[in-house]
C-alpha cells in the first residue's frame, strides 16, 4: 500500500485507527445507491432533485421557490421530502416513489466494469440500503452492471418508509439482512446518515469525500473500495 493510498482511506492521521479492514472481520458490505454507485456529476440525482422539487409544487401548490424551502426542511427535519409529505399532509408514499423515479437511467449512466471487477473480487455478501425504492436500485445496478453481486435491495418501502438517518431504519435493515451491526460495513455519500450506522457498530466509509468527517473510512470513488481491504487495484483492460 503506498502513502497515497493510505491517506485516502485512513480516518485520521494520529495512528490510532487501522488503515485498512481484515476481510474477515466483514461479513456483508451495505451500500447505499445514489451518489454512492454512480458518481454525483453523472447527472441522474439532479433528475430525480428536479423530480421531487417538481412534485411538492404539484402536490401542495407551491411555486418552484417556495417548494424548494419547504423541501430543504423536510429533508434536515425527515431524513426525506417523502416523509415530510407523509407526516405533514397525509400523502400517500407510492405516487410520489412513482413519479421521481419514472425515467429511464440509461440517460444519465453506462455500464462499469471498473466497479463491477472490484466487487466480483469482494467476498462480503453485499446489499443496498436506499432511501428511494428497490425497483429504482434495481434499474441503476442493471444499467450498471453490477446487479448480479447484490443478494438484496432494501428499499425505502421495506423499512416502513422511514428514511435514513432515523435509527428505526437501520435496525430494520439490518433485521431483514440477518446480520449484527458490527459484521457490515455501510458506504453511503450523505454524511448525516453515517452517525446512526457507527452508533449501532458498523464500521463507516464516507464516499465522494477528501475527508473522513465523522466516518471510520473514506474514499473518492466507488472504484476504490478494494483499497479498504488493502486489494490491489483491477487491472485496467
Ligand atoms: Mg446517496
Amino acid at each position: 500500500m503506498t502513502d497515497d493510498l493510505a491517506e485516502e482511506v485512513s480516518r485520521d492521521d494520529n495512528g490510532t485507527m487501522p488503515l485498512t479492514i481484515a476481510s474477515e472481520d466483514i461479513d456483508l458490505i451495505l451500500f447505499d445507491l445514489d451518489n454512492t454507485l454512480y458518481h454525483r456529476h453523472d447527472g441522474l440525482w439532479a433528475e430525480i432533485d428536479k423530480r421531487i422539487l417538481a412534485y411538492v409544487c404539484h402536490a401542495l401548490g407551491l411555486t418552484p421557490e417556495e417548494a424548494r424551502i419547504v423541501q430543504k426542511r423536510y429533508w434536515r427535519q425527515y431524513g426525506t421530502t417523502l416523509m415530510g409529505l407523509m407526516c405533514e399532509h397525509g400523502l400517500a408514499p407510492q405516487p410520489y416513489l412513482e413519479y421521481v423515479h419514472d425515467f429511464d437511467v440509461g440517460r444519465y449512466l453506462q455500464p462499469n466494469p471498473e466497479l463491477a471487477a472490484v466487487l466480483a473480487v469482494l467476498p462480503q455478501r453485499k446489499a443496498v440500503f436506499t432511501n428511494a425504492t428497490a425497483k429504482h436500485a434495481r434499474n441503476v445496478l442493471s444499467t450498471l452492471g453490477i446487479l448480479a453481486y447484490f443478494e438484496r435491495l432494501i428499499g425505502v418501502e421495506e423499512v416502513g418508509y422511514i428514511p435514513k438517518p432515523q435509527m428505526a431504519a437501520y435496525e430494520r435493515c439490518l433485521a431483514l439482512l440477518d446480520v449484527p451491526a458490527h459484521r457490515c460495513l455501510f458506504i453511503e455519500d450523505s454524511a448525516v446518515n453515517l452517525p446512526p450506522a457507527r452508533a449501532l457498530g458498523m464500521k463507516t466509509v464516507l464516499i465522494g469525500a477528501e475527508t473522513a468527517g465523522e466516518a471510520d473510512f473514506y474514499l473518492e470513488r466507488i472504484e476504490h473500495i478494494g483499497r479498504l481491504f488493502n486489494l490491489d487495484p483491477a487491472p485496467i483492460s
